[in-house]
């Protein structure tokens, strides 16, 4: 079974700055990480190919840096990456972003599965994988927690909608995007840090695709625009109670009720 992983690397901590005027994530000296949810994802995919053989690739948009979290996921035990790399993708949106990827695991190769995370932790919109089976035509099942059952044909899955919980059967190939906690990541091995060749990292760009028509990509590709990006603002209002338990809570009761709160 060949197995394609997408991850994005995304801000280690949730103290980013943000372009004032751009409104864009200053990603340059911010610590980064492989976002959590694609952990669950590639663990998946390397305890299927330890099952029934094959390969698992992993693949990222974003700056050079990116390299790094396709080298992790190596360390752990993926056997080829491809960053997607170029300015002309700067400032993608979800829709940019997903075709790029399409792009980009059609220049890679043949997948008989596509593993997404589930969302990410700093765009968080949960659409990437979808969006990206759509473009790509094939089949999808979002919030997968297990997989019950492989055959030649296809898969069936345990997907997790909180009030709903269902099996899928889906057939190859297909996209799952991977729940949390749907199994315990493996850690990055030393000796297959020792071991793996950044060569297989390939660095890809716009003239690497079958569509290259640059308006199809990063900020003239997105239909949706940023207005503004803050910080939620503090709010340090507060107000000290006093007196017996019995008081405080009557003067808390006023207060709601004076809030028409209650
Ligand atoms: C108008 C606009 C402009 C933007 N400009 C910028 C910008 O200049 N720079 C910027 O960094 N962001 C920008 N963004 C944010 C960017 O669009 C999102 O980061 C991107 O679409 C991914 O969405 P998400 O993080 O919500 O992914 P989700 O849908 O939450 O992610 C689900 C899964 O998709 C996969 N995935 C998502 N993104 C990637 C990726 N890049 N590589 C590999 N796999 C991935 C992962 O498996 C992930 O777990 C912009 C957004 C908008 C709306």
């Amino acid at each position: 079974m060949n197995i394609l992983v997408c991850i994005k690397q995304v801000p280690a901590s949730s103290n980013v700055r943000v372009d004032p005027v751009t409104g864009v994530l200053i990603r340059d000296g911010a610590d980064v990480k492989m976002n959590p949810y694609d952990l669950f994802a590639l663990e998946m995919a390397l305890q299927l190919r330890d099952c029934f053989g094959g390969k698992v690739d992993v693949l990222t948009m974003g700056p050079p840096q990116a390299k790094d979290v396709l080298l992790e996921a190596m360390y752990m035990g993926a056997d080829d990456g491809m960053l997607l790399t170029d300015r002309r993708f700067a400032g993608a949106d979800v829709v940019a972003t997903s075709y790029t990827l399409s792009q980009g695991a059609t220049a890679m190769g043949d997948y008989d599965l596509i593993l997404c995370g589930k969302q990410t932790t700093d765009g968080d919109t949960a659409q990437v994988g979808a969006e990206m089976a759509e473009f790509l035509g094939i089949d999808h099942a979002t919030n997968v927690i297990r997989i019950e059952r492989v055959t030649d044909a296809g898969l069936d899955v345990i997907v997790n909608f909180e009030q709903e919980v269902y099996n899928q059967t889906m057939e190859f190939p297909c996209l799952l995007t991977v729940e949390k906690d749907a199994n315990v990541p493996r850690l990055p091995s030393y000796k297959k840090k020792k071991q793996v060749d950044p060569a297989r990292v390939r660095i890809c760009t716009l003239d690497d695709f079958a569509d290259q028509d640059a308006t199809h990509y990063g900020l003239s590709g997105s239909p949706t625009s940023v207005e503004k990006i803050f910080p939620p603002e503090k709010n340090d209002d507060r107000m000290k109670l006093s007196g017996t338990a019995a008081e405080c809570a009557d003067q808390l009761v006023a207060l709601l009720a004076d809030r028409r709160l209650i």
